[in-house]
């Protein structure tokens, strides 16, 4: 077990994309750090490079007291686990965990005991003999997961290792992960695009736009006081709404809609006139069972009926805020607007039976709204 410092690693690639633009990263001993963000961001570059497969254009890595920036991949000490499993198709799953060791001429005993308690771990123990296409897509990430396992190595690597499993067997795996990273205890770096993954999985979470660490804290912390618009808005499922809005007299108005704010809020945002207001769907309720308090009058635009909640979409007459994350998919999604202002998403209790074109009365719990800088995004209630 060792700690994984990042000092500034910085990565231009041949061709002039800035791929990672100067990030700072400690990763404890025995800690499972999340690295997520969407396609592009540079998470994998970030990977590949402490694993010495991508060179870095800047910046030092240091895995423990050693600083491996320029070290070979197989000086490293840490062990990678891919996407597509990289399993040898004509070696049995025996051979697919001992090869490593083989090549590092282990002798034959140590090796045999070594794959033995990696299979016993993993319960591969009755598969050892078949070959990769005989195994399900769970057995075959296992024995990808238990090849890195045999090594012992200082520290794990997983680049999105879970995203070629369907949904359910990616949940089950999920907490396989969990059970073998507290058995273990091996630092581990963990990289996904699926803020779902990263939240039940890592102890901390970085979240990266753009070749940048936008946050680094543990899930509750980036949900509760996410740090700008980006994490607000790309941590939570449904995604925190978030509208352009004027503050004047003591309320906060956005679109059609007011909202008083207490005298904390008011300090807050004492001397400013323009501010980007966000809510999650979660600080929605309905106002026939929450009693008095602040309340949003709005005309239910679209429903997506889950059976435990329901979806209630309405509109905004405020044009999207650019700097969000867009986490619904744009124009071209079905829910969103057709009139140039945005949606926002209220999560109801499924008691709640509205339907298309009613009138509801949405109570507010106005505690909890959000405040951010209207240009640089920055959040000035965390
Ligand atoms: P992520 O893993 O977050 O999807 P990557 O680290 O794969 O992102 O890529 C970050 C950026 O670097 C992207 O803009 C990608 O197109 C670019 N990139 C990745 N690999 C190369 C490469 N070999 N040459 C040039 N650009 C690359």
């Amino acid at each position: 077990m060792a700690s994984i410092v990042l000092d500034g690693i910085e990565k231009v690639y041949p061709d002039g994309t800035e791929a990672v633009r100067g990030i700072d990263l400690t990763i404890q001993s025995g800690e499972f750090m999340v690295l997520v963000g969407p396609s592009g961001c540079g998470k994998s570059t970030v990977l590949r490079m402490i694993a010495g497969l991508e060179a870095t254009t800047g910046g030092r890595i240091l895995v423990g007291d050693r600083d491996v920036t320029r070290a070979a991949p197989r000086d490293r000490d840490v062990a990678m686990v891919f996407q597509n499993y990289a399993l040898y198709p004509h070696m049995t799953v025996r051979d697919n965990l001992g090869f490593s060791l083989r090549v590092r001429r282990m002798p034959k005993a140590e090796r045999a005991e070594r794959v033995s308690a990696a299979a016993d771990m993993l319960g591969l123990s009755e598969l050892l003999d078949r070959r990769p296409a005989q195994l399900s897509g769970g057995q075959r990430q296992r024995v990808a997961m238990g090849r890195a396992i045999v090594r012992q190595p200082t520290a794990f690597l997983m680049d999105e290792p879970l995203s070629n499993l369907d949904a359910k067997l990616r949940v089950s795996m999920r907490s396989e992960l969990t059970n073998l990273h507290s058995r273990l205890g091996v630092t581990t770096v963990y990289v996904t695009h699926d803020q779902v993954e990263a939240m039940t999985l890592g102890q901390r979470v970085a979240v990266l736009d753009d070749g940048r660490v936008q946050q680094v804290a543990n899930p509750q912390e980036l949900f509760r006081a996410p740090a700008n618009l980006f994490v607000a808005t790309f941590i939570g499922s449904p995604a925190m709404n978030v509208a352009m809005a004027t503050v004047t007299g003591g309320m906060v108005r956005f679109g059609q809609f007011a909202l008083p704010l207490d005298d904390a809020q008011r300090r807050v945002l004492e001397g400013r006139q323009k501010v980007v207001v966000g809510i999650r769907p979660e600080s929605f309720g309905d106002a026939v069972e929450t009693g008095p308090g602040a309340t949003l009058d709005v005309e239910v635009g679209a429903l997506e009926l889950l059976g435990t909640e329901t979806h209630v979409f309405f509109g905004v007459d405020e044009p999207p805020v650019p700097q969000a994350h867009d986490a619904q998919g744009g124009e071209d999604s079905p829910l969103a607007p057709s009139t140039g202002g945005s949606r926002f998403v209220a999560r109801l209790h499924s008691q709640a039976q509205p339907r298309i074109g009613d009138r509801l009365t949405l109570a507010v719990d106005t505690a909890h709204l959000h405040f951010f800088d209207d240009v640089t995004g920055v959040s000035l209630t965390r």
